[in-house]
C-alpha cells in the first residue's frame, strides 16, 4: 500500500550527556520515512529544504527507498534548523534553537504521482500546512495519522482543532494530551480528545511506553528498558513511522492490528535511541527487528 508522509527535513544539532553533534540530518519527516521505509519498498515524501541541504543526504535517503519527488529545494534559502540539549535523565530536553527558515512559508505541493495515497502520515508541522496536505489530495486516504506538539497548542489551537476533525489517528505524548484536554487522567483525556475528531488516539509516555485508545478499547505497550540511551531525538517520529509503516504493509486498520503496529513502532523507536540522530536506523536488519519484537513479547505477555 502506498504511504505519503509530510513533515520537516532538517539540520539538527544535538547534545546529550554522551556527546555533542554538529549539524546532522534530522527532522520529523526524515525519522518517519526511515522508520516506515523499513516496512515498505517505497515511502513518498512531501517536504522542503534550502539549497544548503547536501546532495549526499538526499542520496542516502533515496537509497533507502524514500521518494523525494515531492521535496522542494528552495534556492538561496536555508533549511529548517533545530538544536536540542538533553538533561542527565534523558527524559527532558531544552530546545536551544528553532530556525524555521524554509518552513516559515512552506506550501505543500502533492505531485500527481502521489495522488493514489492509501496511508497519509502528517508529521509535526504547522496545523495549517497539515490541513493543506489533506486538501491537496484528490481522494481521502484509507487512514490519516497525525502527530503534533504542545507548541502548536500554544500558538495555533484553532487550526489544530480543525485538523483533528479531519484525521483518524492522533499521536501525542502524555503532557500534550493533558494540555489538549485540560484533564489529568489520561483515560478521561482520551475520551475528550477522541470527541474532537480522531477515532483512535495514541498517547506516548516516553520510556514508559504508549497507550492506544479507540472507543472503549485500550491497549498498553511498554517501552523496552535499555541499558544505554544515547540520544532520544526522533524516537517519537520513529515510533509513529513504524506504526503507520506496519499498518500500510499489512493493510489492516483493525484495532487488533493497531496493537501489533504499536509494538513494531516501539521496537523501531528502541533502536533509534541507541545512537545519535538517525545513525542506528541505517544499521538494523529485519532479523534485528524480529528479535526485538520478540523481546517485547517476552517482556509483556503472561
Ligand atoms: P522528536 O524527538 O520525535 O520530538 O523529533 C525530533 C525532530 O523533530 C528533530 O529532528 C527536529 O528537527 C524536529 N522538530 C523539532 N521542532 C520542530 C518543529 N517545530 N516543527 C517541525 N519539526 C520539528
Amino acid at each position: 500500500m502506498s504511504l505519503l508522509t509530510i513533515g520537516s527535513v532538517a539540520f539538527d544539532a544535538l547534545e546529550t550527556p554522551y556527546g555533542k553533534t554538529d549539524k546532522i540530518i534530522g527532522g520529523s519527516c526524515t525519522y518517519i520515512a526511515l522508520s516506515a521505509g523499513f516496512f515498505l519498498p517505497k515511502v513518498n515524501v512531501v517536504a522542503v529544504v534550502g539549497d544548503d541541504f547536501p546532495q549526499e543526504y538526499m542520496d542516502t535517503l533515496k537509497s533507502r527507498g524514500i521518494n523525494l519527488d515531492g521535496l522542494q529545494i528552495k534556492k538561496g534559502e536555508k533549511s529548517f534548523f533545530w538544536a536540542g540539549k538533553y538533561h542527565n535523565n534523558m527524559n527532558s530536553r531544552d530546545t536551544l534553537v528553532t530556525e524555521l527558515n524554509v518552513l516559515a512559508d512552506f506550501k505543500p505541493v502533492i505531485p500527481a504521482s502521489y495522488q493514489d495515497c492509501d496511508y497519509l502520515m502528517l508529521g509535526n508541522l504547522t496545523p495549517q500546512v497539515q490541513i493543506e496536505a489533506i486538501q491537496g489530495l484528490n481522494k481521502r486516504p484509507k487512514l490519516v495519522v497525525m502527530d503534533t506538539m504542545n507548541f502548536w497548542m500554544d500558538v495555533a489551537m484553532d487550526d489544530l482543532k480543525r485538523v483533528l476533525t479531519m484525521v483518524d489517528v492522533l499521536c501525542i505524548n502524555d503532557e500534550e494530551a493533558r494540555q489538549l484536554s485540560d484533564q489529568y487522567s489520561l483515560r478521561t483525556a482520551a475520551k475528550l480528545i477522541m470527541a474532537m475528531g480522531p477515532k483512535t488516539l495514541i498517547i506516548k509516555k516516553g520510556e514508559h511506553g504508549a497507550l492506544l485508545f479507540q472507543g472503549d478499547r485500550m491497549f498498553y505497550c511498554p517501552a523496552l528498558p535499555l541499558e544505554d540511551v544515547f540520544d532520544p531525538t526522533g524516537a517519537g517520529d520513529t515510533f509513529v513511522g513504524g506504526f503507520i509503516g506496519y499498518l500500510a504493509k499489512t493493510d489492516d486498520i483493525s484495532f487488533e492490528n493497531m496493537r501489533r503496529a504499536i509494538v513494531h513502532g516501539s521496537a523501531m523507536a528502541s533502536f533509534c535511541v541507541e545512537k545519535f540522530g538517525t545513525e542506528r536506523l541505517f544499521e538494523i536488519t529485519e532479523a534485528d527487528l524480529a528479535g526485538r519484537v520478540n523481546e517485547f513479547r517476552e517482556l509483556a505477555s503472561f
